[in-house]
C-alpha cells in the first residue's frame, strides 16, 4: 500500500487544502513494544500484543485523526532473519513497508538496544533515505542513564531526525512523539473517513484475538504452528448476537491433542477467553464455535499459506 494506492480510493470530502497526513511504519525487531505503542496511541486495541515475539504476522494499520490532520500507521513484522517460508513473507511485509511510507519510526527497546535483527533494518533504511524518527521504548524499565549511550550510538550509524524516549505501556512520552511525528506531516488528503480506526475487517480482527489466546494459553512452538481462518460471522438482531465460526489450523495431531487439551479443557477457556475480548470489541454478545484442524506442514506450504491468508 503506498500514498497513491490510497489517494484514489479515499479521499475525505471534508478535508481542506491545508490538510495535513502521513503514512508511518513502526519497524523493530520482534517484542520491542511496536503494538503496544499503536493500541495506545489509537486508544483502542487494533494490534495484538504479546509476551512472546512475533506475533504480528500481517501488516495492522490504524488511523489517528487529529484535528486538521491524519497519521495512518502501519504496525510490521518485525525484520528479522528468514528461515521457513511463513518467516519470509513476515519480511518481505516489512521490508515493503519501509519504501511506502512518509516517515519511518525505528523502535528499540531501552535494555536491548543491541538486537542482533537491527541491523537488517538498518541496512535497508539506510538505502532508503526516509524521514527515521528513533524511538526508544520501555524507558520504565531502568534509569535514564542508559539512553545516552544508546542515542550517541544511533546518531552514528543512522541520519535520525529525532530520538524519541517513551513507554509504550505506561504513557510516557507519547504526546512528544505525536508532536514530532505532527510537524513531519505533508499536506495531502484525508486517506480515510474520520470514524474508522483501523482498515482491518471484522474477522481479521476475530482472527487476531484469537491467535493472541492461542499464544496466552500455550507454550513454544505451538503458537508459530497455528493460524486461524473465520467463516461465517452472522448477526442474530432478535437475540443482540453475533456468531462466529473460526477454525485454528495446527500442523500435526499431537498439536491439535495440544489444543484440545484434557476432555477438551484448553479450546474451551481459548474459546472463553476470545469470546470475552471479541465482546469488549464488539459491543455485543457474542457466540464462538471454535475448531482444530490439522493442516500437514502448512507454514511450508506456499497454497497452504495463501489460503490461510499469508
Ligand atoms: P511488538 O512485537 O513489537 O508488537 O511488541 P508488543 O507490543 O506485542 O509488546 C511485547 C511485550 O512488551 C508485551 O508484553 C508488552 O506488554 C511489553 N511492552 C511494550 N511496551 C512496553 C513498555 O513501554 N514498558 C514495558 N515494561 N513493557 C512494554
Ligand atoms: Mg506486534
Amino acid at each position: 500500500m503506498s500514498r497513491k494506492d490510497i489517494e484514489g480510493k479515499h479521499i475525505a470530502e471534508e478535508a481542506g487544502d491545508d490538510y495535513l497526513s502521513g503514512l508511518i511504519a513502526i519497524i523493530g525487531p520482534p517484542n520491542v513494544g511496536k503494538s503496544t505503542l499503536l493500541n495506545r496511541l489509537l486508544g483502542t486495541k487494533v494490534a495484538i500484543v504479546s509476551p512472546k515475539p512475533q506475533t504480528t504476522r500481517n501488516r495492522i494499520m490504524g488511523i489517528y485523526h487529529g484535528d486538521g490532520f491524519q497519521m495512518v500507521f502501519m504496525d510490521t513484522p518485525g525484520i528479522h532473519k528468514t528461515k521457513t517460508l511463513l518467516h519470509k513473507s513476515m519480511v518481505a511485509s516489512a521490508t515493503a513497508a519501509i519504501s511506502e511510507v512518509d516517515i519511518v519510526m525505528v523502535m528499540i527497546e531501552m535494555l536491548h538496544p543491541d538486537d542482533p535483527d537491527i541491523s537488517l533494518i538498518l541496512a535497508d533504511l539506510k538505502k532508503t533515505k526516509k524521514t527515521t524518527l528513533l524511538v526508544i521504548n520501555k524507558i520504565d524499565q531502568g534509569p535514564r542513564e542508559l539512553l545516552l549511550p544508546i542515542m550517541d550510538e544511533y546518531g552514528k550509524v543512522l541520519p535520525l531526525e529525532a530520538i524519541i524516549p517513551i513507554s509504550a505501556l505506561k504513557g510516557d512520552g507519547v504526546d512528544r512523539l505525536l508532536k514530532e511525528l505532527r510537524s513531519r506531516l505533508q499536506k495531502g488528503p484525508a486517506f480515510f473517513p474520520i470514524d474508522m480506526k483501523t482498515d482491518q475487517s471484522e474477522a481479521f480482527l476475530v482472527s487476531e484475538t484469537i491467535r493472541e489466546k492461542i499464544y496466552s494459553h500455550t507454550s513454544k512452538e505451538l503458537p508459530y504452528s497455528s493460524a486461524v481462518t473465520v467463516g461465517d460471522m452472522e448477526t442474530l438482531k432478535e437475540k443482540n448476537l453475533l456468531s462466529i465460526q473460526a477454525t485454528i489450523h495446527v500442523e500435526s495431531d499431537s498439536q491439535k491433542a495440544i489444543l484440545i487439551g484434557r476432555k477438551g479443557k484448553m479450546i474451551k477457556s481459548i474459546g472463553q477467553s476470545a469470546r470475552f475480548e471479541l465482546e469488549k470489541i464488539f459491543g455485543i454478545h457474542i457466540f464462538l464455535d471454535l475448531r482444530v484442524r490439522v493442516e500437514k506442514n502448512w507454514s511450508k506450504d506456499p497454497r497452504a499459506l495463501r489460503r490461510l491468508g499469508y
